[in-house]
């Protein structure tokens, strides 16, 4: 079936990237939210034929705020979101560039090999799953986090606004706790 309004050539790369989403299990609601020409039952249908008959998973994204539960979880995602950044093309906060977060979460979980889970328990390596690399993404995006620059230790720092974890370098707090524990045990 050809939607009225796009090209043959333009339903296929909607095709082809609901595929590419699908494979990496993003939540079927924020596909259809993007992709307009393909309907949801379509999308879910899509993802059984995918995962082996599978059904997706349904609900929101995870909260931002929910996703690191350990103070180490927000090294993993400042690695995850300079290598959004660094892949994007576009300006990370005004847009979601779908490409970039797509090679960033391929990248990130070569580096991580078996980090990846669907379903709790999560490890500290998050994001856990493409859904939570979605919802960093987006975070940029809308401004509920951002990546800063931290001047002592010169690295990107990926902060949450309205986190348990203040928005300040999570490397140098880490650094700093190391450097007191070994000072006691001199003491
Ligand atoms: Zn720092």
């Amino acid at each position: 079936m050809i939607i009225q309004g796009l090209s043959y050539e333009e339903q296929l790369e909607d095709y082809r990237l609901a595929y590419e989403l699908l494979k990496r299990k993003l939540r079927t609601s924020y596909i259809s939210q993007l992709i307009k020409s393909i309907s949801l039952p379509e999308i879910r249908d899509m993802h059984r034929a995918i995962h082996q008959g599978e059904s997706p998973r349904s609900g929101l994204l995870p909260a931002i705020d929910a996703i690191p539960q350990v103070r180490e979880s927000l090294l993993y995602m400042s690695l995850f979101a300079s290598l959004y950044r660094n892949a994007s093309q576009v300006d990370i906060k005004t847009e979601m560039d779908v490409p970039a977060i797509i090679f960033a979460w391929d990248f990130f979980c070569e580096t991580f090999p078996n980090h990846r889970r669907e379903r709790r328990p999560y490890d500290k390596v998050r994001p856990a799953n493409f859904s939570e690399a979605w919802a960093i993404a987006q975070a940029l995006k809308i401004g509920l986090a951002a990546l800063q620059y931290c001047e002592s230790c010169h690295g990107d720092t990926f902060v949450i606004y309205n986190s348990k974890f203040p928005p300040t370098c999570q490397i140098c707090v880490l650094d700093n706790l190391r450097k007191k524990e070994s000072a006691q045990r001199v003491i």
